[in-house]
């Protein structure tokens, strides 16, 4: 048997990744694993908890969340105490303040094992801010996919009114800024290209001409990997 491949996918937010990783994982027959949504579900949780503007708290706290992956039918879900908070984490205010939640260390160490974890032998495509860096460092393929913060903003506006959550593209554009600033500037895991990575700015390119460009990107490793 062919021993299983990785694909470590980082970048800002809105870049495209998790489109386009879970359309690369369907073309390769690998499982997707978004990992911001695992840091989204803390964040909702210690929203609900009352306790992101304590970071001693959270790091106290975060052991004991009842946190579950599964993917149904291929599609991730994610779980906490058992309630499916797929949707409540793509909430707007979620996403602040689980930039503020993942910078604190102890965060950090709970999913990036749990991450490991659910990736061990299986052929795996994941997203997020430090997989090529910390989660997979050994990667059968790292891409740094990136935008201009003005595209990533315009698209993150037509993904949230497509959800009936539509907010206007000032704020969005604001708020993307400041989300980016804060997840590259954290002491624990900047996001950052890992040496190792294939930058693809996906600006100028259609979902499909991304799509197919990965696509190529990961064909060539995997085909090179022994
Ligand atoms: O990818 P998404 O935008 O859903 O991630 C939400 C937030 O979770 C990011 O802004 C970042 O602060 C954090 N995150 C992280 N490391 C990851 C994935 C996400 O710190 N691997």
């Amino acid at each position: 048997m062919s021993k299983s491949f990785s694909i470590a996918i980082d970048g800002p937010a809105g870049a495209g990744k998790s489109t386009i990783a879970k359309a690369l994982a369907r073309e390769l027959g690998a499982m997707y694993l978004d990992t911001g949504a695992m840091y989204r579900a803390i964040g909702l949780h210690m929203l609900r908890k009352g306790l992101v503007d304590d970071p001693d708290a959270v790091a106290a706290n975060v052991n004991d969340v009842d946190i579950e992956v599964r993917h149904v039918d291929g599609v991730q879900r994610i779980f906490l105490s058992g309630e499916d908070v797929s949707e409540a984490i793509r909430q707007p205010e979620v996403s602040m303040v689980t930039s503020t939640v993942s910078a604190i260390p102890a965060v950090r160490a709970r999913l990036v094992a749990l991450q490991q974890q659910i990736a061990e032998g299986h052929d795996v495509i994941m997203d997020g801010r430090d997989i090529g860096t910390k989660v997979l460092p050994n990667a059968t393929l790292k891409i740094y996919l990136t935008a201009s913060a003005e595209e990533r903003a315009r698209r993150r506006c037509l993904e949230l009114e497509e959800k009936g959550m539509a907010e206007p593209y000032e704020k969005v554009l604001k708020e993307m800024i400041e989300r980016d600033y804060q997840d590259t500037h954290r002491a624990a895991s900047p996001l950052t290209r890992a040496d190792d990575a294939v930058l693809v700015d996906s600006s100028d390119l259609t979902l499909e001409q991304s799509v197919a460009r990965m696509k190529a990107l990961a064909l060539e490793a995997i085909g090179n990997r022994h």
